[in-house]
């Protein structure tokens, strides 16, 4: 807890935490609503923090506007040396922001360590990046014309995110939207609004530092914001990472006002394992894609389509690699499971298994809530595994917490289906040193995914991919690749420098 105190200190996070930011802004009203934030750890609470009305919503989106007329027209490049400058007091303050980032959302200190690399990571990918935004140039069938296609800011950006990623993802949607030239409005998790803080006073003072104006970067804490998001047509593209139900409303919500969104929504990820899989490699790649993070990341895997002859041997070994879990404090590095974010998402867990088991569910492994001095968030539970069907109910469905299912298949053909055969579509793996199989797999014909691995689990990624996924997921891509094109509009300019005006199609005019 003394710990917790100074890395809060050193953060820069007060006792009553602001509604809202604007960067050197801070709301200050204390009659406002407060919501609490408490560590799945240990229970305890952390803080306070106020929430945004309609009026600071309002006073932060003139702020952002402003803001937008300036920020759009600095070269791209100088853009780009603020990100680096924000990579660079992320470096700094990786120890105290990863073990925030542990403490609030449960996430083992490794995890949270590796969360604000991955956002060192993005900034540095998008300083490169800043110096390239490429538009293709064309021929034009007209004489004497240029024609090209450039790539110009969008605006404000909306980033509304998840509590399991409560700091990568908004830097993936930040950094990028900002090398683009827009500026951001974030709404966080109402379950991590503390690491939202700390983020926000790092490229705050990041932004201050070089005298920018305030509304670059801006935060609103609160359920109600998402709504007017949502709802607000100044808000020309809203990124959207969170649960696909709340994802429907969102996407509806935004497209009924011709926005444009990005959405980046549920997976229900499953391992192909080949009689022809590297078995020591593959337990590894499904125990910590099952049980990392607690089973709470949305790359998490689920389901594990093992062939049949070697279905009982490896279920076997996994039966023995659950048995050497350790559940725990996710801050002592000697524990390899850590809490579930808070008690309505332990009784999804134990609703989950309960259904199984009514649908035929057999737990070879079994679930369970944990209690005693070391569990006394009430957050901790048991991994577990059990042989399903994949067409049952629970199987469909996107469970977020560590239950493992097991399905056998006798061919590639009947795996790929099972595979494919939920409506989900986020990360994908086989596992296999069959060349013909793991070709097949990533075929057009194969995995469905916007993830598909071949020996590799499906949890993680790397920010030089674009990541995203298909069906449910939603569609969206973020991070690497040529994913910055979501953040801008396109503009296509045809330039005569002819003495005549042809018409394109040969068509004729003449007056
Ligand atoms: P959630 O859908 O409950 O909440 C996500 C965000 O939406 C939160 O900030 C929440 O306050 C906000 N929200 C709630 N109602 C809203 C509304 N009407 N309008 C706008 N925003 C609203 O999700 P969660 O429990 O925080 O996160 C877990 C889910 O996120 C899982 O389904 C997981 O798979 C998914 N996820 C997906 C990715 C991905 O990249 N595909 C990454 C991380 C998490």
């Amino acid at each position: 807890k003394k710990n917790i105190s100074s890395v809060l200190k050193n953060l820069g996070i007060q006792e009553l935490n602001p509604a809202y930011s604007t960067g050197k802004h801070w709301s200050g009203a204390t009659d406002a609503k407060t919501i609490d934030s408490f560590s799945p750890v240990d229970g305890q609470k952390i803080a306070s923090i106020q929430v945004a009305t309609a009026e600071d919503y309002e006073s932060v989106m003139k702020t952002a506007e402003s803001a937008f007329q300036f920020w759009r027209s600095l070269p791209a490049p100088k853009r780009g040396d603020m990100v680096r400058q924000f990579g660079d007091a992320l470096r700094a303050a990786k120890e105290d922001l990863g073990t925030l980032v542990s403490y609030e959302m449960g996430k083992s200190l490794q995890e949270g360590f590796g969360e604000v690399q991955e956002m060192i990571d993005i900034c540095d990918f998008a300083v490169g990046l800043s110096r390239q935004l490429y538009g293709l140039t064309m021929h034009s069938e007209r004489p004497n014309h240029r024609m090209y296609e450039q790539w110009h800011p969008m605006g404000i950006v909306g980033v509304i995110s998840a509590f399991n990623f409560p700091v990568a993802v908004w830097s993936w949607n930040t950094a990028l939207a900002l090398v683009c030239g827009n500026v951001c409005v974030w709404k966080p998790s109402s379950k991590t609004p503390l690491c939202a803080v700390a983020c926000q006073h790092i490229l705050s003072k990041v932004l201050a530092d070089n005298e920018m104006p305030e509304g670059i970067s801006n935060l609103l804490i609160g359920n109600a914001v998402g709504d007017m998001i949502n709802n607000d047509k100044r808000i020309p593209l809203v990124s959207f990472t969170g649960s696909t139900r709340i994802g429907r409303t969102v996407s509806t919500a935004v497209a009924s006002r011709f926005g444009r969104s990005i959405l980046e929504l549920g997976g229900n990820n499953a391992i192909i394992i080949s009689k022809d899989a590297d078995l020591d490699m593959s337990i590894i790649g499904a125990v910590f894609g099952a049980v990392g993070t607690a089973g709470q990341r949305c790359t998490s895997t689920r389901r594990l389509i093992i062939q049949e002859d070697i279905y009982e041997e490896f279920k076997n070994r996994l039966v023995k690699a659950y048995g050497q879990l350790r559940i725990g404090d996710p801050l002592d590095q000697h524990h390899h499971v850590g809490p579930l974010i808070d008690t309505a998402a332990v009784d999804m867990y134990s609703k989950a298994i309960e259904k199984g088991i009514q649908e035929g569910a057999d737990f070879v492994v079994e679930g369970g809530v944990l209690s005693g001095p070391n569990y006394s968030s009430g957050c901790y539970v048991k991994p577990c595994v059990a042989a399903v069907e994949n067409h049952y109910e629970i199987v469909q469905e996107e469970t977020f917490a560590p239950i493992l299912y097991l399905i056998k298949y006798k061919t590639l053909e009947e795996a790929i289906a099972l595979q494919n055969g939920v409506p989900q579509g986020l990360s994908s793996a086989i596992m296999t040193l069959n060349l013909r199989e793991a070709e097949q797999f990533l075929s057009s014909s194969g995995s469905d995914c916007g993830i598909a691995n071949v020996n590799i689990g499906t949890s993680g990624a790397e920010i030089g991919g674009a990541f995203g996924g298909e069906k449910e997921t939603g569609g969206g891509r973020e991070s690497g690749s040529d994913a910055w094109k979501g953040y801008m509009r396109r503009q296509t300019n045809t330039i005569n420098y002819a003495n005549t005006l042809p018409l394109a199609q040969g068509i004729k005019f003449d007056l």
